[in-house]
């Protein structure tokens, strides 16, 4: 039978058949010292991988361009919802104009105003996060 040095004590020893990558003996130090390295292995895969979500998505997207077509073709109500939004803006932005051509109604005005300044901060702090990343 195969016998294997343990990473952790360099004993000879023999690893069970259910685990043939058994890298440690059957020691409890050893043992405790395989779960440390493990622990300590899961910690910085949760790092890297916390650290790399955002990229790892940004690089998928750009990898399956096609995705957000097929997204969209696959669930119409988030197109809809979509739509509803833009029509909201539309609406808005009509409004807005509306506003600025009629002086009379300067209530209005500034109520819309602060409607479109929210409407484009949201869009900077996007860009702002797509650059940030
Ligand atoms: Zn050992």
């Amino acid at each position: 039978m195969e016998t294997k040095i343990c990473a952790a004590c360099g004993i000879a020893f023999t690893p069970r058949h259910q685990k043939p990558r058994q890298k440690y003996c059957s020691a409890p130090n050893c043992q405790s010292k395989r779960r440390q390295v493990w622990q300590k292995e899961r910690l910085q895969d949760n790092q890297f991988h916390q650290e790399n979500q955002a990229d790892a998505q940004q690089d998928w997207l750009d990898r399956n361009p096609g995705y957000w077509k097929k997204y969209r073709s696959e669930h119409p109500e988030y197109v809809e919802q979509n739509r509803k939004k833009q029509r909201n803006r539309d609406s808005k932005a009509k409004f807005e104009n509306l506003a600025k051509s009629d002086v009379s109604i300067q209530p209005h005005t500034l109520k819309s105003r602060s409607l479109f300044s929210a409407a484009s901060e949201n869009s900077w702090s996007c860009k702002e996060r797509r650059m940030g990343r």
